[in-house]
C-alpha cells in the first residue's frame, strides 16, 4: 500500500472491544496490575500507554522501521539519539543545522564528553575524510534549513557503512509522505512532530524511527530512564494530524511550488531557493531521494531592513518560527529559528541577515502570491 494509505489504514485501537473509529486518550498515568509479582502489557505511562502505541507504531510503519517512539519534543528525540554515545565519542554533522540541534551538540552533547566535527554534507569526500578513529555517529538534516541545500542520502549512507558508523536523519522538512530514509540506507529517523507531522501549530512533539530491534531496545531504554515521552493527549493529536498528512502536504506543496516559479521568474533578484525549481542546484537529488520538494522556501529582500519590512507587511504569512501549518508563515532565520546557533558558527555558516523563510500554508495560491507582490513592490 502506497503511503497515502497507510496514513488512514490503521489499527486506531488495538484490543479495544467497542472498534472505536478514533485512538482513545489513556489520559492515566498507571494501570492497575492483577498480580503484585506480574505484570501486564502496561503498568506506568512514562514506560508505556496504549494512545502513545498505537502513534508509535504507526510512525514505525510510515517510516519501514522497527520501532517508532514520541518524544515530548523534536529536541527530546535528538537528545535522546545522542545519548546512544559516550564521552570520548565522536558525531560527525552537516554545518547547516536546525538552531536548537546546534545549541544541544555545541553545549548539552559537548559537556557529556561527546565531540561534534561539522563538515559539509554535500561533499562526500569531505564527509569521508572527516571521520576519525572516535568518529561514531553521521547526523544530518535534508533539506537542510534555513539554506535548503539537499544531502545526498544513499551516498552519505555508504560512507556511514563503510566507517561503521551510525546514519542519522532529521527527516522533519519532509515527513514520511516525501522522504523515507530508512529505505536509502539511513539507521534512525528523527522528526519534530511539531512541525508537518501536526500540521496545526498545535502540538509540540518529536518522534524517532529505528531501522532495527537493537537500536529499538536502547532507545525504548532512554525514553523510559529519562521520562521524555510524549503525553496522550498530544498522541491522540499527532495521529489525528497524521490522518491529513497527505492531503496537507499535497496543497501547500503545490503553493510553495507556485510561488517558487512565479518569483524566480519575475524577480530573479531575489535569488529563491526551493528545491522543486528546476536549475535550483538541489534539485536533481532531491528528485532522486524525494517524491516532493516540500513546502519550505526561502528568498533574498536585499538588505536586513527590507526582510524586516515584508515580513512586516505580510497579511497572510504570520511572523513566526516554526513550519509545516496549514497557516503560512514567514520568519528571518537569521535572528529568529537560527538565533540559538553559536554567534562564530553562525558567521561561518553565511545564514544571509536578509534571508526570508517562508512556509507555505494551505491557503489560495493566488491570494498568497498576492500579499507577497504587494510587499515586494513596495521596496
Ligand atoms: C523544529 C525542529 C526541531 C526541533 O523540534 P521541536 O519540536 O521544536 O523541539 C528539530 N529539527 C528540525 C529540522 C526542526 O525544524
Amino acid at each position: 500500500m502506497k503511503t497515502a494509505t497507510r496514513l488512514v489504514h490503521f489499527d486506531p485501537a488495538p484490543k479495544d472491544p467497542y472498534r472505536p473509529m478514533a485512538t482513545p486518550i489513556y489520559q492515566t498515568a498507571t494501570f492497575e496490575q492483577e498480580h503484585a509479582d506480574s505484570f501486564g502489557e502496561y503498568d506506568y505511562s512514562r514506560s508505556g500507554n496504549p494512545t502513545r502505541r498505537v502513534l508509535e507504531d504507526h510512525m514505525a510503519a510510515l517510516e519501514g522501521g522497527a520501532r517508532g517512539f514520541a518524544f515530548s519534543s523534536g529536541m527530546t528525540a535528538i537528545a535522546t539519539v545522542t545519548r546512544l554515545l559516550k564521552a570520548g565519542d565522536e558525531i560527525v554533522a552537516d554545518w547547516d543545522l536546525y538552531g536548537g540541534a546546534s545549541r544541544l551538540f555545541d553545549s548539552v552533547v559537548r559537556r557529556a564528553g561527546v565531540t561534534v566535527r561539522l563538515v559539509d554534507g554535500t561533499d562526500i569526500d569531505a564527509v569521508r575524510a572527516a571521520v576519525g578513529p572516535a568518529t561514531r555517529m553521521l547526523y544530518v538534516e535534508s533539506p537542510t534549513n534555513p539554506l535548503l541545500r539537499v544531502l545526498d542520502l544513499r551516498a552519505l549512507a555508504a560512507v556511514a557503512k563503510d566507517c561503521g558508523l551510525l546514519f542519522c536523519v532529521d527527516s522533519s522538512a519532509m515527513s514520511p509522505y516525501l522522504q523515507q530514509p530508512l529505505a536509502l540506507g539511513a539507521d534512525i529517523v528523527i522528526h519534530s512532530g511539531t512541525k508537518l507531522l501536526c500540521g496545526h501549530s498545535d502540538v509540540m512533539a518529536g518522534a524517532v524511527v529505528v531501522k532495527d530491534e537493537a537500536l529499538a531496545k536502547e532507545i525504548y531504554f532512554l525514553q523510559n530512564a529519562e521520562g521524555t515521552a510524549l503525553g496522550p493527549m498530544d498522541c491522540f493529536l499527532l495521529l489525528r494530524g497524521l490522518k491529513t498528512l497527505k492531503l496537507r502536504i499535497d496543497a501547500q506543496q503545490a503553493n510553495a511550488q507556485r510561488i517558487a516559479e512565479h518569483l524566480h521568474l519575475h524577480y530573479p533578484q531575489l535569488e529563491v531557493a526551493y528545491p522543486g525549481l528546476q536549475g535550483d542546484a538541489a534539485y536533481a537529488v532531491q528528485a532522486a531521494q524525494a517524491t516532493g520538494a516540500g513546502v519550505l522556501l526561502t528568498f533574498r529582500a536585499g538588505s536586513p531592513a527590507a526582510a524586516k519590512q515584508i515580513a512586516g507587511g505580510l497579511e497572510l504569512f504570520k511572523i513566526a518560527v516554526s513550519f509545516g501549518s496549514v497557516n503560512s508563515s514567514i520568519s528571518i532565520p537569521y535572528g529568529m529559528s537560527h538565533a540559538s546557533v553559536p554567534a562564530d558558527q553562525r558567521a561561518a555558516r553565511g545564514i544571509p541577515e536578509d534571508l526570508l523563510r517562508i512556509s507555505c500554508g494551505i491557503e489560495d495560491a493566488d491570494d498568497l502570491i498576492a500579499d507577497l507582490t504587494a510587499q515586494i513592490a513596495k521596496l
